[in-house]
């Protein structure tokens, strides 16, 4: 008997024999088979994209979850980096503006260049389109203020260089130890020490021992360094600019001259009492377009304010006893 061959028993002569199919049913059979096949898969295909959805669909809502992280993280990053510009803006108008004395920059110029929807006609028309104009507007505006800010603070650096020159160039520290304190300051004397007379005194004395160093009080040029017929003996003068000059008087050495160029705190002599002294002690005047000036107004820089008031003290109670 042949494989794959259907056989019947013929009851009439006990034979078995090959059933023959019509060509019609075998084709039936097969039909059925495959629209079967076709119809569980079907089935089993509609079960599984309704409960998993289909791989594209998968993919392009994994892309879309990317998307919106990616559009969270940026806003994030808008948003701290304006609250950067913020702070920066308020230093600005705060802090360095008043130090300085400048003007704050002007609201109107903050917002110069501001708004204008127009400019993001090529994002119109798209699903997100608010959302991406938001975003692209804010991206704008930071950039804007960035730049803004960046002028600004261009300004305050200049400016604040300029103060630091002139801030340098003030006579600004004593020019002994301050240990030392004052015999003598600027005030009207009855009886001059040496003269015998009465005269204005215009600067302050330091009764300081014989060899003293003596420094700069302020950054500048040196404009006179030897002997002052005057009274003053021995005797540096220095020019700070803005009308400001420093003397040291009744020095013994002179360790700079004439043109050299000092910064405050350069050794500029040793103190002495040479010229119209009556002992060893530094004599130091500051002049401000010709105008004498008092230097206890000018010790600002190295002194706390307590060695102030003990200047001041030791200088009163030395007073009292002439
Ligand atoms: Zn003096």
């Amino acid at each position: 008997m042949k494989r794959n061959h259907r056989y019947i028993l013929d009851l009439t002569d006990l034979q078995y024999k090959v059933v023959k199919l019509h060509w019609k049913v075998k084709f039936l059979r097969v039909l059925m088979g495959v629209s079967f096949s076709v119809v569980i898969a079907l089935f089993y295909g509609i079960i599984f994209e309704n409960i998993f959805g289909s791989p594209k669909e998968k993919l392009l809502e994994q892309q879309i979850d990317n998307y919106k992280l990616k559009y969270s993280l940026v806003g994030r990053e808008l948003n701290s980096k304006a609250a950067a510009l913020n702070s920066f803006r308020q230093s600005d108008d705060r802090r360095y503006r008043p130090i300085l004395d400048m003007e704050s920059v002007p609201e109107s110029y903050r917002q110069a260049g501001a708004g204008g929807v127009d400019k993001f006609n090529d994002l119109m028309g798209y699903t997100n389109s608010d959302l991406i104009i938001s975003y692209r507007s804010k991206i704008e505006e930071l950039k804007r203020k960035a730049n803004i800010q960046k002028e600004s603070f261009e300004s305050i650096k200049e400016m604040s260089a300029e103060w630091k020159y002139e801030i340098d160039h003030q006579p600004a520290i004593s020019p002994v130890n301050v240990k030392y304190g004052i015999s003598d300051g600027f005030r009207f004397r009855k009886v001059h020490p040496v003269l015998g007379v009465p005269r204005m005194h215009y600067g302050l004395d330091f009764h300081v021992p014989y060899g003293t160093d003596v420094y700069a009080t302020g950054d500048g040029k040196v404009i006179e360094s030897g002997w002052d017929s005057g009274g003053f003996g021995n005797c540096v003068v220095i020019d700070h600019g803005f009308g400001l000059q420093t003397t040291y008087g009744h020095l013994s050495k002179m360790k700079v001259s004439v043109g050299e160029k000092v910064k405050r705190g350069d050794l500029i002599g040793q103190s002495g009492s040479t010229g119209i002294s009556s002992g060893p002690h530094l004599h130091y005047q500051i002049d401000q377009f010709g105008q004498h000036k008092n230097p206890i107004n000018f010790f600002n820089n190295d002194i706390t304010t307590e060695e102030f008031n003990e200047m001041i003290q030791a200088f009163e109670s030395r007073s009292k006893l002439r």
